[in-house]
């Protein structure tokens, strides 16, 4: 009815404009070719927002993303097309990110037909060899996704990403929905495939153990920022930031039973209104009269200032660097 339709036209008014919510602040990370970097955080974090921002699916509305060099934004046509099929995603949920109403050699073979990658003629043969290379057999080719098991079905969106040759794959919560056994599984054919072909992960997870076993370095974010990175080993054995104590705490481990088991205090903080000074203190258990006013800079801890990457040569970034006025 009219009148209800002008009544909340008025209640839509009185409330205003939406608010806006900074996502991601702050954020300078460079990631090598060949590196994986891992970044963990809970969710509401930033971390999707980033990942989709480096995909090309997000323009950030500050600051900017380079690629070999270059602000993407500033790519011709041509260039930002070879970028959009050089940097792929994978997501969470296989279940609903395949089109059921696809059989599988359309799901991994149509996209590089289109792009021009593979003539059409050669389609077929083309996803047989990207089904062997991701572990499925290429004779269910002609099936339908839902014939697939979660597991299978994570793999024929990885072959999926593969087909349009991506150098860079940006994996968001990529086996948080499959069985534990299923997700070692799965890791490791990330780890094998990185091998294979040299590409470059990013790799999104709440979960600080998955990102620790296939990441060089680990980035933890909290409402928005990097409060700490540095190399895996060094993330486990020389954590400095109380979040990254606290995710660490968290992992069951072969010595700790489910009793130790400490959660972190209190509730991730609403992005719309986060807190004074450092944004960790009202779960902080170290928080100091300072933290509540005045927000940590991201520095530099002894000790970790060159980072050596892959090939012997030095990244831009330090090795180690911590949000936290802890000594
Ligand atoms: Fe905790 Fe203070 Fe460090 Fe924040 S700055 S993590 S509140 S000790
Ligand atoms: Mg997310």
């Amino acid at each position: 009815p009219a009148d209800l339709i002008a009544r909340i036209g008025r209640m839509l008014k009185r409330a205003g404009p939406p608010p806006v919510v900074q996502a991601v602040a702050e954020v300078d990370l460079d990631i090598a070719e060949g590196e994986v970097v891992g970044i963990v955080g809970e969710s509401g974090c930033g971390k999707s927002t980033l990942g989709r921002m480096l995909s090309g699916i997000l323009p950030p509305t500050g600051g900017e993303i380079l690629y070999k060099g270059q602000p993407v934004a500033g790519l011709d046509a041509s260039s930002r097309h070879r970028y959009a099929l050089d940097v792929q995603m994978i997501f969470q949920d296989p279940f609903s990110s395949l089109n059921p109403r696809m059989r599988v050699v359309d799901i991994i073979g149509e996209a590089p037909v289109v792009h021009g990658l593979v003539p059409r003629a050669r389609k077929e043969a083309y996803v047989a060899g990207l089904m062997r290379k991701v572990g499925l057999d290429p004779a269910y080719r002609f099936r339908y996704s839902h014939q697939f098991s979660g597991g299978q079905r994570q793999r024929i969106g990885v072959a999926r990403a593969l087909a349009l040759n991506p150098t860079v794959i940006v994996c968001d919560e990529a086996v948080a929905a499959l069985d534990v056994s299923i997700q070692a599984q799965v890791l490791n054919l990330f780890m094998r495939l990185r091998k294979e072909l040299g590409l470059t992960y990013f790799f999104i997870s709440h979960n600080l153990g998955v990102v620790s076993h296939i990441s060089d370095r680990v980035a933890i974010m909290y409402l928005g920022r990097i409060v700490e990175i540095a190399d895996t080993d060094t993330i486990f054995s020389r954590a400095h930031h109380p979040y990254t104590q606290a995710l660490l705490a968290e992992l069951p481990s072969l010595r700790t039973d489910r009793r130790s088991f400490v959660p972190i205090r209190g509730e991730l903080p609403s992005p719309l209104d986060p807190p004074s000074g450092c944004p960790f203190h009202p779960r902080c258990p170290h928080v100091m009269p300072r933290c509540k006013t005045q927000r940590p800079e991201l520095r530099i801890r002894p000790g970790g200032e060159q980072r050596l990457l892959p090939e012997g040569q030095a990244g831009e970034q330090p090795a180690h660097m911590s949000a936290c006025h802890l000594p």
